[in-house]
């Protein structure tokens, strides 16, 4: 395909917004087309922590996800300012070390900090945990902040944004389809898989960077937004309703953000909630190609990680064809 496309993309989550950026760009006529009435409304993009983190995930993902999000965290780096990057850091009580001995072995790039050099980069962790991993490259951001920016982004590259537009009229050369979980009704395999979270005010702790505690029973991150905030994650429950915060939950991510540090007993709670990470079987993403319409979802625990890249690799395909097989599946019948 050559020359700009009149451009239809549906949802406007993570995934959308970065594809219609990306496309608009480039001189595509992009329209964006959001179901619900307001912004985000119906979507699991704020819910997420948004860690850029490909090492850390690597311990249950898939290499693919390490190998293009490696490429996500520079292409955010270079997009929006607000990206935070300062590494992350994995710890474990003394008591469940063998974890961390794990969690290093299933990753790549991890430094082993002592309590001095951990206490150099978090100064109220050191003496608690005595020792941790620290992925030096991978980066955060607040999600509610940086999905503002996309949209104002989006309109300044000209794309045009229909809410309230859960249809697309006929006449676009090409639909891109972001519509995350609602996608199940044409792509069979899809599944939703819960995330409960708690954003939480802590003005007197001080961490700068996100920090996953192992733990045998509720293992725990704790992403450092912004003036204080943080965000205490995530639950991954095979579920697909995005109703209210369980007690359990609650009790599990609150009890582990304590052991993370106790001055969270102090800590305010500002907002529970729970978004539905859309999947497939083997949790990995997808861009499925038909005549006219391509499908980007499956993104699971990596929208934000991922997101710019996907938006990246279709943008390549409409220039050149080109279509990377960790990713693109050519035959609609595998959806
Ligand atoms: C608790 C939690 C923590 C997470 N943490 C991280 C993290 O740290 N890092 C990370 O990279 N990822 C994280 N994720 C994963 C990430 O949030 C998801 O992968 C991502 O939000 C999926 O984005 P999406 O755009 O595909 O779907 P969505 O955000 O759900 O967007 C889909 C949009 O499509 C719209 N839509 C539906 N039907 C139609 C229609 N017919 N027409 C038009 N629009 C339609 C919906 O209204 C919605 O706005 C986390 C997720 C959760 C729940």
């Amino acid at each position: 395909m050559t020359g700009p496309l009149s451009i239809a993309i549906r949802g406007a989550g993570v995934v959308g917004l970065w594809q219609a950026l990306t496309l608009a760009r480039r001189d595509h006529k992009v329209t964006l087309y959001e179901r619900a009435a307001e912004k985000l409304a119906d979507a699991c993009s704020p819910y997420a922590g948004a860690m850029l983190a490909p090492r850390c995930e690597e311990e249950s993902a898939e290499p693919v996800v390490r190998e293009l999000g490696l490429r996500g965290i520079a292409l955010w780096r270079d997009t929006y300012p607000g990206t935070v990057a300062k590494g992350s850091l994995v710890l474990a009580p003394p008591r469940d070390r063998v974890m961390l001995d794990r969690f290093a072995r299933m990753t790549t790039g991890a430094e082993r900090l002592d309590a001095n050099a951990l206490s150099a980069l978090e100064p109220g962790l050191g003496p608690r945990f005595g020792t941790a991993l620290y992925y030096p490259g991978e980066a955060h951001m607040n999600p509610n902040a940086a999905l503002a920016f996309l949209f104002e982004e989006v309109a300044k590259a000209g794309a045009v944004l229909r809410l309230g537009a859960g249809e697309v009229p006929p006449g676009a050369d090409l639909v891109i389809d972001c519509r995350g979980l609602a996608a199940r009704d044409e792509l069979p395999t899809l599944r939703g898989v819960r995330g409960e979270r708690i954003v939480v005010r802590a003005a007197d702790i001080a961490i700068e960077r996100p920090v996953r505690l192992l733990h045998p029973r509720f293992p725990l991150y704790l992403v450092p937004w912004d003036n204080g905030l943080f965000m205490v994650g995530a639950t991954a429950i095979e579920r697909e309703d995005a109703g209210p915060v369980t007690l359990r939950s609650a009790l599990e991510l609150l009890s582990a953000a304590y052991v993370l540090d106790p001055a969270f007993g102090e800590a305010e709670i500002l907002a529970l909630g729970a978004g539905v990470r859309p999947a497939f079987p083997d949790n990995r993403p997808r861009i499925i190609v038909s005549k006219g319409y391509i499908y980007v979802n499956g993104l699971y625990r990596h929208g934000f990680l991922l997101a710019p890249v996907l938006a990246e690799l279709v943008a390549g395909y409409i220039e050149t064809g080109a279509t990377d097989p960790e990713v693109f599946l050519a035959d609609p019948a595998q959806r």
